[in-house]
C-alpha cells in the first residue's frame, strides 16, 4: 500500500501531537491552548505564513511550493472537543472534567499538522497549500465564520477540501460520494399552552399533553406522507415536557427537536407542513402553539468533479478496492458546508477501525488511521498542483 514512507516515519511524532490534544480539549470558539499548540508546529515547521485569530481562534498556515506559481487549495481540520465526560480509559484520556474529543477533530488536526510538515519539507507543488485549522464545529459555525472572516479571498483558495473519520470503516479505507454527503441540520421548539384543570375534569381545561402528542404523531408524517419518497428527512421529536403531579392536567407542554434533510427543499417543505399541523391541531384543540424553528448548517454538497478527484487520490494511497465511492449520506451536519459553498471541492471520510462511535463517551481517535490520513492530504496537494 503507497503510503508514504515519510508520512509513516512521522507517524509516532503526529500521535505525540494527537494525545496532547486529546489531553486538553476545548471547546467552540475557546480554542486558546489547541490554536497555540497548531499555530506554533506551524511556525517551526517553516510555513510561509502563520494567520492566527481569524474566527477568534482559527488558524491558517500557508505553504508554497518550489515548482513555481500556481492556484491555491484549501486544506481543513476542525479543532474543537465536545461537553462530554470521557469514560475510554485511555492513558491520554481527558484531563478536563466534562470535555474530551470525542469526534476525533484531534486526529483531523493531528493529521493536517503532518500533513503541513511534510508539505513545507518537500513543497513538491508548483502554487499554494493552506491548511486550515478551524474552531466550533459542533455547533457553533466555525466554518461559517472561518468564511466571513474572508479565508477564501486572503489567501486565494480556489478549490477546498475536507476529511473527518468514520467508526466502523476499516483503517486504510475511504469513502465519499458525489452531490450530499451530510445533511442540513436544524432545531425546533413547540410551546403548546393548553389550560390546566383537575385530571378528573378534563372538560373543563383543554389539555396540552393530548394535543401536543398528536403534534408528535403528526409531525411523523412529514416523511411518509409529505416528502417524495425518493428524498431523505428525519424529524425527531427529542424533548416532550410537561406536567408535575398525577392527578392535574398541566398549563403548557414543551416540545423540542431536529429536523435533517439532503435538500435545501425540503427543508422548507418540512418547516411549512411542521407549522400548518401545529397551527391546524391547535386550533382543533382550543390550545395556543408556537413554534421556533431554527435554520442551522446547510446541506454538505460535494462538487461531482471534485468528489471524483478525491477518490482517485485516495484511491492512490489505498487502492481502488478500498475507497468507496458512493457511500450512503449521513444524516448528521457538518459546518464544512459553509466551505463547499464558498468554493468547490470535497468531504471525504476516512477509516477509524472498529471503535467506539463519534459523540460516545468511551470513543477514541484511531493512531492507526493517521499514515493513510497525512497521506491523502500530501498526495492530493502535489497532484492538485502538480507543476
Ligand atoms: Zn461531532
Ligand atoms: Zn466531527
Amino acid at each position: 500500500m503507497p503510503i508514504l514512507n515519510r508520512a509513516a516515519e512521522l507517524q509516532d511524532e503526529i500521535t505525540t501531537w494527537r494525545r496532547h490534544i486529546h489531553r486538553t480539549p476545548e471547546l467552540g470558539f475557546d480554542l486558546y491552548q489547541t490554536a497555540e499548540f497548531v499555530a506554533a508546529r506551524l511556525r517551526e515547521f517553516g510555513c510561509d505564513e502563520v494567520a492566527t485569530g481569524i474566527a477568534r481562534t482559527g488558524v491558517v498556515g500557508v505553504i508554497r511550493g518550489r515548482l513555481g506559481d500556481g492556484p491555491a487549495i484549501g486544506l481543513r481540520a476542525d479543532m474543537d472537543a465536545l461537553p462530554i465526560e470521557e469514560t475510554s480509559g485511555a492513558p491520554h484520556a481527558s484531563t478536563v472534567p466534562g470535555k474530551m474529543h470525542a469526534c476525533g477533530h484531534d486526529g483531523h488536526t493531528a493529521m493536517l499538522l503532518g500533513a503541513a510538515k511534510y508539505l513545507a519539507e518537500t513543497r513538491n507543488f508548483a502554487g499554494t497549500v493552506a491548511v486550515i485549522f478551524q474552531p466550533a464545529e459542533e455547533g457553533g459555525g466555525g466554518g461559517r465564520e472561518m468564511v466571513r472572516d474572508g479565508i477564501m479571498e486572503r489567501f486565494g483558495i480556489t478549490r477546498v477540501f475536507g476529511m473527518h473519520n468514520m467508526p466502523g470503516l476499516p483503517v486504510g479505507q475511504f469513502a465519499i460520494r458525489p452531490g450530499a454527503i451530510m445533511a442540513a441540520t436544524a432545531e425546533f421548539n413547540v410551546r403548546v399552552r393548553g389550560r390546566g384543570a383537575h385530571a378528573a375534569m378534563p372538560h373543563v381545561g383543554i389539555d396540552p399533553i393530548v394535543a401536543a402528542s398528536q403534534i408528535v404523531m403528526a409531525f411523523q408524517t412529514i416523511a411518509s406522507r409529505t416528502v417524495d419518497p425518493t428524498d431523505s428527512v428525519v424529524v425527531s421529536v427529542t424533548k416532550f415536557n410537561a406536567g408535575s403531579a398525577y392527578n392535574v392536567i398541566p398549563e403548557q407542554v414543551d416540545l423540542a427537536g431536529t429536523v435533517r434533510s439532503l435538500k435545501a427543499e425540503v427543508a422548507a417543505l418540512t418547516e411549512e407542513r411542521m407549522r400548518a399541523i401545529c397551527e391546524g391541531i391547535g386550533r382543533a384543540a382550543g390550545a395556543t402553539v408556537t413554534m421556533d424553528f431554527k435554520p442551522n448548517y446547510p446541506v454538505t454538497v460535494n462538487d461531482p468533479g471534485e468528489a471524483a478527484f478525491a477518490g482517485d487520490v485516495a484511491a492512490t494511497v489505498a487502492g481502488e478496492a478500498a475507497i468507496h465511492r458512493a457511500v450512503a449520506p449521513l444524516m448528521g451536519g457538518e459546518d464544512f458546508s459553509y466551505m463547499l459553498q464558498a468554493r468547490p471541492g470535497a468531504f471525504i471520510f476516512i477509516g477509524n477501525g472498529d471503535t467506539a462511535n463519534l459523540h460516545h463517551p468511551s470513543y477514541d481517535f484511531n493512531d492507526e488511521a493517521t499514515p493513510h490520513g497525512v497521506s491523502y492530504w500530501v498526495k492530493l496537494a502535489e497532484t492538485a498542483l502538480a507543476a
